[in-house]
């Protein structure tokens, strides 16, 4: 891919966006708008439809309708199939324009956009439409004198609710299960990332996805999100994004119809350098790219470093090395490694954690502040902080932002404790040439992932899911198709 191509695309003005409902773009009911900031230099990008209650029972009951009357989930897998293979051709064949516009949205660099985003979701797509006819139900093993069936069926109308880290790949992580199998979807971007999803929702009607089928509502998290959550006819909610909006939704489910809800929360996931490491070099670039990757908006970004005593300072100088020099800046220029943060008030709250650290003790090994403010955009120096306690604010709070907190340890049981100390589950690592130690540690860390001698690896194959408060449920993998089906027995007597 050239630089020419990218710049090219860059320079195209965009459109403003609107909501898409029974397969139609239209305005919010009210005429409301926001306008879509870039982070890259804080310009106005366009501005995007600020859906209302009312726009958002209208998607839900243009999904119920197309649902119940069975024009996607009544038809063959192999018709859904194709219509899915072609969705993920479509996204393949607009790989760089849906990246660039992804990024001039949300400010992830464009080398880890490309394969992050339009990348990982045709990936998803194809995965999920070529798991889609090998679904089979159950024959019980019952008495002689019944025959018991279990059938596995769509559950309806699923509502996604989706951040602004990575919107196509979480996007497409939730769409393509639940499409798959015959569901209906309503779909809520970020307010900060919406632009690449609406353009991902296009794409499958191109593909020929029968209008209806698939839904978006832009808009605010406490208006719209609020909606789909208390929907009465809303069937499953599946949800990436902070604690407390996952806990809304679970009041909004207890206060309305007990819709299953399904979160992905994010972590504090620690990241644990023994001495033994086999490279203690490769450990340290890579436990750089695990936190500063994205500027730190990575949910499984391996924020805590714990490493052992032995070995600190020396491992510490050389993450700080490796965090010096990556380079930061526009997030569209394909020699930068680190882009934007997403929001100017993502980038303060960044700040106000530093500051925060270091009045509770830490030292910053390096960064710490905000860089190429003259641009106009939302830059952050990745960030090191030394001496954190393992019950410091940054030690126990997620920031989703590229600042790591380093804490020592002496032992492994105490590795152990301070790694099990969060609220949070969801990703670790352990670097170390002691196999017995690798296997020990995978069983004693709490979390839903953990990488051995690498951080961060992971592809659709398998899982990705927290514990604790990191959240329920799984995307990616075909468990995930468990979130979007429902059981049903049928009990015949012979
Ligand atoms: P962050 O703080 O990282 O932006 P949020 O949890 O606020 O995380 O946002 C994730 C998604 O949740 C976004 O699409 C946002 O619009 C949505 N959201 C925010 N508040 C609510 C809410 N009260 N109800 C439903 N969705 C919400």
């Amino acid at each position: 891919m050239e630089q020419s191509q990218i710049d090219t695309l860059r320079a195209m003005p965009v459109a403003p966006q609107q909501l898409l409902i029974n397969g139609k773009a239209v305005p919010a009911s009210d005429g409301g708008v926001m306008e879509v900031l870039s982070p890259i230099d804080g310009s106005v990008l366009t501005t995007m439809a600020r859906g209302t209650k009312n726009d958002m029972d209208a998607a839900i009951a243009a999904a119920r309708e197309a649902y119940e009357d069975g024009r996607w989930a009544k038809r063959s897998p192999a018709e859904r199939k194709k219509v899915m293979i072609r969705w993920a051709e479509l996204v393949e064949a607009h790989a760089l324009e849906l990246a660039v516009l992804g990024v001039r949205d949300n400010g992830t660099e464009i080398n880890m956009a490309l394969k992050a985003e339009p990348g990982s979701a045709a990936g998803t797509i194809r995965y999920y439409a070529e798991a889609l006819d090998k679904i089979y139900g159950e024959i019980a093993p019952t008495a002689d004198d019944v025959l018991a069936l279990v059938h596995k069926e769509p559950v309806g109308v699923v509502g996604a609710i989706v951040p602004w880290n990575f919107p196509m790949m979480i996007g497409a992580w939730k769409l393509a299960p639940a499409l798959a199998v015959g569901n209906s979807v309503v779909l809520k971007p970020a307010e900060t990332a919406s632009l690449s999803l609406i353009r991902l929702a296009e794409l499958a009607h191109e593909a020929g996805l029968p209008p209806g089928v698939l839904n978006v509502v832009t808009g605010e998290g406490a208006v719209v999100g609020q909606a789909m959550g208390l929907s009465m006819d809303v069937d499953v909610l599946v949800f990436t994004g902070s604690g407390p909006t996952g806990r809304r939704l679970l009041e909004y489910s207890a206060q309305s119809n007990l819709k299953r809800v399904y979160l992905e929360l994010g972590g504090k996931s620690p990241n644990i350098v023994f001495a033994d490491a086999p490279d203690l070099d490769e450990a340290a670039k890579v436990a750089a790219m695990g936190i500063f990757r994205n500027s730190g908006q990575v949910c499984v970004a391996g924020s805590r470093l714990l490493v052992e005593a032995s070995i600190h300072d020396e491992f510490v100088a050389a993450v700080g090395r490796a965090a010096e020099t990556l380079r930061i800046g526009d997030p569209l220029d394909l020699a930068n490694q680190v882009g934007a943060v997403n929001s100017e008030q993502q980038l303060l709250q960044n700040l106000s954690f530093v500051e925060k650290a270091i009045a509770e003790g830490g030292q910053i090994a390096t960064g710490g502040n905000r860089v190429l403010q003259e641009t106009g955009g939302y830059y952050m120096a990745p960030t090191v902080v030394t001496g954190v306690a393992p019950d410091a604010t940054i030690a126990q709070k997620e920031i989703f932002g590229p600042v790591l907190g380093v804490t020592s340890f002496t032992t492994q049981e105490e590795a152990i404790r301070i790694a099990n100390s969060t609220d949070y589950g969801l990703a670790a690592g352990v670097w170390t040439s002691n196999l017995s130690r690798a296997h020990h540690m995978v069983r004693a860390i709490r979390s839903g992932v953990i990488h051995v001698n690498t951080y961060g690896g992971s592809d659709g194959t398998v899982p990705l899911g927290g514990v604790g408060q990191s959240g329920n449920g799984h995307d990616k993998s075909l468990h995930a198709l468990d979130k979007y089906m429902e059981l049903k027995t049928a009990w015949i007597k012979l």
